[in-house]
């Protein structure tokens, strides 16, 4: 059975090929490498033994889509090809209102002239923004986003739902999965997170600050109130969230009724500090973080982490893996990758 995976060469895209692999099914990537590298469609296939279906493409293009899909007779698609960088998102909101929502636009009214019926998109627990209460259920209510990036996510879970509402005749199910913060990589260490550049998320900065690449990590503030002063988060093995979208996809083709909108988070349900989080990577991996503390950056939530017991219940999904695994598999891929420039 074929699922496209947009965006199927980056961070949580290639390890959901991975999973969706292991799990039966044929994943077909579509991506056009504009954020991801070739160097992972080879790890995929050491991985999983054989070279997975590439099409090198964006998804804006309704004449490319179509073409994909009447060829290869997809059964769904996860939706990951997204740009995603919340400061670049301030500068260029126009690129990423046209690539993250136009793409959208297009693959949805491809699917629905092609008469494929699930998708799974990708959304995030910045919808919630600052939570009133932890942990965050799916009831909590969504914030205004702050920042393009983060309203591109709303935006799309909008588009979705009304798009669902609108269906009288027509099938369509769809899951936005709400993903907290990935973390780690495959086991394998052959594929993992390549970010450009200087990195933007936690555990890159980490393991390149370990590796001795970046100098110390800047820890954004140590006075929030929180019980050691930095923020909390809800880090995920980014194994376990490529597995979610397994659970999510076959929870879609089991479901007989023509139409489903839901959203669900995708957490572990523990919230985790900075400082804990650096800890523990010091423990588990034997080294030193060198570290110093910043002034906070700007737009961070002081808190959230997942209730995550819909996922469970519905998906019949939980995490499984622990931190120590997630935070031992990012510096193990860091080992594995080539210096960054
Ligand atoms: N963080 C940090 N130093 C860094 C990068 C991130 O202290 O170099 C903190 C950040 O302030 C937040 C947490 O790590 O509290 C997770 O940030 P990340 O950018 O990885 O994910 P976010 O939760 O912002 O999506």
């Amino acid at each position: 059975m074929k699922v496209l995976v947009t965006g199927g060469a980056g961070f949580i895209g290639s390890h959901t090929v991975v999973a969706l692999y292991e799990a039966g099914f044929e994943p077909i990537i579509v991506d056009d490498f504009s954020n991801s590298d070739p160097q992972i469609i080879e790890g995929i296939t050491a991985i999983i033994g054989k070279k997975p279906t590439v099409y090198q493409e964006n998804c804006h293009s309704m004449d490319v889509l179509k073409s994909i899909f009447e060829k290869e007779q997809i059964e769904g698609v996860i939706h990951f090809a997204a740009f995603k960088a919340v400061g670049e998102s301030m500068q260029k909101p126009l690129e990423y209102y046209d690539n993250n929502l136009g793409s959208l636009i297009v693959l949805l009214k491809c699917m629905l002239e092609c008469g494929v019926k699930n998708l799974i998109f990708s959304s995030s627990c910045t919808v919630y923004g600052e939570p009133d209460a932890l942990p965050v259920t799916e009831q909590t209510p969504v914030k205004p986003a702050n920042s393009v990036y983060g309203n591109t996510q709303q935006i799309g879970e909008e588009i979705l739902s009304d798009t669902v509402r609108s269906l009288e005749h027509q099938s369509l199910k769809v899951l936005s999965l709400r993903y907290f913060n990935p973390v780690g990589a495959h086991p394998s260490a052959l594929i993992g997170e390549l970010p450009r550049g200087v990195p933007n998320n936690l555990v890159p900065f980490m393991t390149q600050a370990a590796a001795g690449i970046r100098g110390a990590l800047t820890i954004f503030g140590d006075d929030y109130p929180t019980p050691d002063g930095t923020c909390i988060r809800d880090y995920i093995h980014v194994m376990d969230l490529a597995e979610a979208h397994v659970a999510g996809f076959r929870y879609l083709m089991s479901h007989e009724s023509p139409a489903i909108y839901d959203v669900v988070n995708v957490g572990t349900g523990s919230g985790v500090s900075v400082l804990e989080l650096l800890q523990s990577f010091e423990r588990i991996n034997g080294l030193p973080v060198p570290y110093k503390i910043g002034p906070r950056r700007e737009g961070d939530v002081v808190a959230v982490y997942a209730d995550a017991s819909k996922a469970e219940k519905m998906l019949c999904w939980k995490a499984l893996r622990s931190i120590e695994d997630g935070l031992r598999d990012a510096w193990n891929w860091q080992k594995n990758t080539s210096k960054p420039e």
